[in-house]
């Protein structure tokens, strides 16, 4: 690292991060990347995680990895805790230290979002979210074991509970795991049991929204509610829950019961907007400028879900797209006032369309004007994930166990893998060892 060049630090190293780090590879600058995880993770397929279709290191990579090669970067695993705009410095904090400064002389903040409760905080204990690696994989154990438990419940009637399934919120993510989910307990659980039908297991997607799939057109919610409600999903529009806890959701005053409810709603953005101390929109995402950077502080830029940026009159979705092209584009503008070029033009975010899948071989596609549904949308899905995996190597694993569990039906990981807690078989099995005594 040497001292006499400007320092670029880049916080997060996600969509947005590492596009950014990728755009000032050949920049003569100190990069330094700092995430909180030691990878980049390509959150559009977590659900396929939670639903047991991948492992988790089939979507996700070590960030070093990606960068091995990119030697004017330096990647740290670090939580960065706030930012002094007047000294230029961000505080990092690990397991060692506290809150050490690292200066910059520019300044990329990229660190997403989080899960939103909409102000019930106290469902998050009930209902955890899509967000993070070990959330897919809580979620996998969540429905996994809900199996493991109604094989061996004594009693049918608590069966309903264990093998009831809620999804709160109908956008894309809830969308696609409801229908991986009635994939997954129709096809490939059904031979596996002796005492429950997982394919009797109840589905519930529930969304205040009108219909499923807001950003996508009418006709596109259209095609995707009969396409779930074909799969066996019920579909529950129009009220949101009112309450959720140990025992199940509540919703329009009806008790659903039910042991896995998964949280697939609304986003928060990270605190970067307090960091800087900045004007935020309503969701509380930074804004910026059309250069995307903080008004005043040229130095700082701010991209992906953490920021807001309007186009024709309309914020940016949080997207993966926007975030790249964003990442990218702070990073060549940093790299031109570095060799001293001309900044490139305002940012403008170039629209490739919106892809949603819903279940085994179809999927809703929306592009300007193009609007398709069913098994060609899915091929395109299917080839535009495979083309943003972070390495070839991933490309080349997901795409055999894709095709793997395309002919087979059979799924990827199915590990229930969590601290032993011999209390949580406990009463299961004591009914079951019961029944064998009594039955002897
Ligand atoms: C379940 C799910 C499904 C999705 N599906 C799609 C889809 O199909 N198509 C699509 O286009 N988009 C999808 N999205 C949205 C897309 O993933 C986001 O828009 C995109 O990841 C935003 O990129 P980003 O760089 O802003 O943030 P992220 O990719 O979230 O990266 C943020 C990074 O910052 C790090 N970080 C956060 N805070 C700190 C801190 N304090 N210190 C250090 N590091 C920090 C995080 O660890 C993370 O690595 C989905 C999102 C989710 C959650």
């Amino acid at each position: 690292m040497s001292h006499q060049l400007p320092y670029v630090v880049i916080v997060g190293g996600g969509f947005g991060g590492l596009a950014a780090a990728k755009a000032l590879r050949k920049t003569a600058a100190n990069v330094i990347l700092i995430d909180r995880t030691n990878h980049h993770l390509f959150q559009p397929l977590l659900y396929q995680v939670a639903t047991s279709v991948l492992t988790p290191s089939q979507i996700a990579t070590p960030i070093r990895s990606i960068l091995r090669n990119q030697k004017n970067t330096t990647v740290i695993m670090g939580e960065v805790t706030g930012v002094d705009k007047e000294q230029r410095y961000v505080t990092v904090s690990d397991a060692d230290q506290q809150d050490v400064p690292v200066a910059y002389d520019y300044l990329i903040l990229a660190t997403g979002a989080s899960h939103s409760y909409f102000g019930h905080n106290e469902f998050a204990a009930y209902a955890p979210g899509l967000k993070t690696l070990a959330d897919a994989e809580a979620a996998r154990n969540k429905i996994l074991q809900a199996f493991e438990l109604a094989e061996a419940e004594e009693d049918p009637t608590r069966h309903r509970d264990l093998l009831t399934f809620v999804l709160v919120g109908a956008g894309p993510t809830g969308v696609e795991m409801a229908a991986a989910l009635a994939v997954f307990v129709r096809n490939t659980l059904k031979s596996d049991f002796r005492r429950i039908d997982p394919a009797s297991a109840r589905i519930v997607l529930v969304d205040m929204a009108p219909r499923v799939l807001g950003p996508f057109s009418e006709s596109l919610s259209k095609a995707a509610t009969k396409r779930l409600e074909k799969l066996g999903v019920e579909v529950r529009l129009g009220h949101g829950v009112d309450l959720i806890d140990a025992e199940g959701v509540v919703i329009a005053g009806e008790r659903i019961a039910s042991k896995t409810v998964i949280w697939t709603a609304g986003v928060a953005p990270s605190p970067a907007g307090k960091w800087l101390n900045a004007e935020t929109d309503r969701a509380g995402r930074v804004r910026v400028q059309k250069d995307l950077t903080l008004p005043g502080h040229s130095e700082i830029f701010v991209v992906g879900d953490t920021a807001a940026f309007d186009q024709n009159g309309k914020p940016l979705p949080g997207v993966a797209q926007v975030a790249i092209q964003q990442g990218s584009y702070a990073g060549e503008l940093i790299h031109n006032r570095i060799v001293g070029n001309p900044p490139p033009p305002a940012f403008s975010y170039f629209d490739k369309g919106s892809l949603a899948v819903v279940g085994k071989g179809f999927a809703v596609l929306q592009s300007g004007k193009v609007q398709v549904s069913g098994f060609g949308a899915w091929l395109t899905w299917a080839a535009v994930h495979l083309q943003f995996l972070a390495t070839s190597s991933l490309r080349l694993s997901v795409f055999l166990q894709w095709v793997w569990t395309y002919m087979t039906e059979q799924r990827g990981d199915r590990l229930i893998v969590s601290q032993h807690d011999p209390q949580v078989m406990k009463p299961a099995l004591d009914a079951t060892l019961k029944a064998t005594v009594a039955g002897r």
